[in-house]
């Protein structure tokens, strides 16, 4: 199986083989085309089994057909009504990833990074914005007003935000927790379900973990609807 057998868009595909990943690996064949579908997905996967691209990929690729993003603020002033509604918009992201730990949060947001470099929709770029705890929120403020399409971030930070209007969750269309059963031994599992409530109930859903125990399988009835379940 090839990149080209799995249906992403040309764009995506091009910046594929610039940044030499040449073969889907075997999560990312199963995955892909589910997340496409607009499917709920329950992936089991590692790290290292390319399970970062396997959401990626096609969340971007849809992103990239749907052609509908936010558009960054002007730097001239036109038009005070139009500012103010450009700057409500342009912190609501498409789609939301949420990860247990800052580190796997900025490494996701440097994937989606990766990916979307020089991608073009409509003359703007997508944008992806890392929000996590334990520093100060002004730079990630700055950031999701400036305009943002995916948002990766740990559940705690996210819901401070969204309290302060800074992070609007409506226009959520897909979620994916990574490494869900992380998450819970974390304890992250009532500020997951905080996050749900704010988010669209008509969205897709997207769970990563290295194991799908009884645990994540009862858990996930909380989240998903007739998911696919994948394995490697
Ligand atoms: P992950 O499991 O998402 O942490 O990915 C593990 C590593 O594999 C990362 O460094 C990815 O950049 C790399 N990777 C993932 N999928 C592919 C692929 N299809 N081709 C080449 N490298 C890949």
């Amino acid at each position: 199986v090839s990149f080209s057998q799995l249906d992403l868009q040309p764009q995506l595909m091009a910046r594929l083989s610039d940044i030499n990943y040449l073969k889907p690996t075997p999560i990312q064949i199963k995955a892909i085309p589910e997340v496409l579908s607009g499917k709920d997905l329950l992936a089991g996967a590692q790290t290292g089994t390319g399970k970062t691209a396997a959401f990626a990929l096609p969340i971007i690729s849809r992103l990239l057909e749907v052609g509908e993003l936010t558009i960054a603020e002007q730097p001239d002033d036109v038009n005070a009504n139009n500012a103010t509604i450009t700057a409500i918009e342009t912190n609501a992201p498409k789609a939301l990833v949420l990860a247990p730990t800052r580190e796997l949060a900025v490494q996701v947001q440097q994937a989606f990074e990766q990916f979307t470099l020089n991608l073009d929709v409509n003359g703007h770029s997508l944008k992806t914005v890392v929000v996590y705890g334990g520093v100060s929120s002004d730079k990630q403020k700055q950031q999701l007003a400036g305009g943002v399409d995916i948002v990766v971030a740990t559940p705690g930070r996210l819901l401070d935000l969204n309290r302060q209007r800074l992070v609007d969750l409506r226009k959520v269309q897909t979620l994916v927790l990574d490494e869900a059963d992380r998450m819970l031994d974390m304890g992250f599992r009532d500020e997951i379900i905080e996050v749900l409530k704010r988010l669209p109930k008509q969205r897709q859903t997207l769970l990563f973990s290295a194991t799908l125990d009884d645990r994540i399988h009862k858990f996930s009835r909380r989240l998903v609807q007739s998911p696919k379940v994948v394995e490697v």
